[in-house]
């Protein structure tokens, strides 16, 4: 938000004065940041180099967005594809800097009811994207735009396609369509094949400060201070995380249910450990975010013994750290940490997820009562 306009005026509101309209929008987006421009949290440095090449027309026809999970790669990439597609700019013919949310183009991108723009992601009952959902970048589709200025295709989470199907978009990658523009995600680029690597530009999402979150949270979401504290913390960086939790209050509950059985694990016999491995595995769409959860508490634990507290996550479950971490060592939390890694990493590779998670069960050190 420009805070150069007086209240009440609104420079696109003096048609008669087209110069000093002109002017006034070039001061407003002056002391705009680029995420204010695109309307997200962060993320300057991607949002500008998006930005710069929108302005020199020099947008090339793949990017990868890469960062951990909910950090806002897919929001951004819905950010790009209304920048490309906007028609509020200046020149009709022409991608404005910034979307303007208000265009038709710029409302159906963002209710996802835009025909030139197309999502692939891996279906809820399939183990990977699939190549029938790639040829889709080759069919007739791909070759003409229905309304826009080009012809987008949002893959999310590239790590997720089988080999034939990363081999089919090497092919796209290789020799695109002129109008085609690829925007694909993934958490970590080690994940993808160099040759798909080669021929994309990475833009990468670092996490936000807890700082940035909380006032983000507060000021755009009116979360109580208390509360903002609590999931700023929580979220670690990740600003989608972050909404999730304001947006659906369950995620807390069911984050407290799970540390609750988990911070209990080094208390547990290897029977009664296995029992909870087994447990766990069968919520297989939960996996990889309770082990998430886990990290961050073996973290704290490290912060907690060397007298860090202010470096805590888990801001609310301070007395249980302070308890476990003077009974394990950090040397001890590192090596479960990274088991965890090594766990979430397994289970990238589909991994059996019971047996994964056995092993790790395993290597977490026995408190004795
Ligand atoms: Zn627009």
């Amino acid at each position: 938000m420009s805070i150069i306009r007086p209240i009440g005026f609104d420079a696109k509101s003096l048609p008669l004065f087209p110069i000093f309209a002109t002017m006034m929008s070039m001061m407003s987006d002056e002391v705009q940041s680029p995420s204010q421009a695109w309307d997200m949290v962060g993320h300057d440095h991607a949002i500008n180099t998006l930005r710069r090449a929108i302005s020199s027309q020099r947008v090339r026809h793949a990017y990868l967005l890469t960062g951990p999970e909910h950090i806002g790669k897919t929001l951004l990439a819905r950010r790009l594809a209304q920048t490309m597609l906007c028609t509020g700019g200046p020149d009709p013919a022409l991608s404005p800097q910034n979307p303007c949310q208000t265009c038709l183009a710029c409302r159906k991108v963002l209710h996802d009811n835009h025909p030139d723009v197309h999502y692939i992601a891996r279906p809820q009952d399939k183990q990977f994207i699939l190549i029938d959902q790639v040829r889709a970048l080759q069919s007739d589709t791909a070759r003409k735009t229905l309304e826009g200025r080009r012809n987008i295709f949002i893959i999310e989470g590239m790590h997720e396609m089988n080999v034939q199907a990363a081999n089919c978009l090497l092919k796209t990658l290789e020799e695109p369509e002129p109008d085609v523009l690829l925007i694909l995600t993934v958490p970590d680029p080690g994940l993808l094949l160099p040759t798909i690597l080669s021929r994309v530009q990475l833009i990468p999402m670092h996490l936000l400060t807890t700082a940035l979150i909380r006032q983000a949270l507060q000021e755009r979401w009116q979360v109580p201070a208390e509360n903002a504290a609590l999931i700023s913390a929580l979220a670690a960086g990740r600003m989608g995380w972050a909404v999730k939790a304001v947006e659906n209050e369950d995620l807390l509950h069911e984050r407290q249910t799970h540390l609750e059985t988990l911070t209990r694990v080094p208390s547990l016999s290897t029977v009664q450990r296995f029992d909870i491995a087994q447990k766990l595995s069968a919520e297989s769409d939960k996996i990889k975010g309770m082990l998430e959860l886990w990290l961050l508490w073996w973290r704290d634990l490290i912060f907690a013994a060397n007298n860090c507290p202010e470096l805590v996550v888990n801001v609310d479950m301070r007395p249980l750290l302070q308890k476990q971490a003077a009974r394990i060592s950090p040397v001890e939390s590192t090596r479960v940490i990274r088991t965890i890694l090594r766990t979430l990493e397994a289970l990238d590779q589909n991994v059996n997820a019971r047996m994964a998670l056995e092993v790790l069960m395993l290597d977490v050190p026995t408190l004795k009562n």
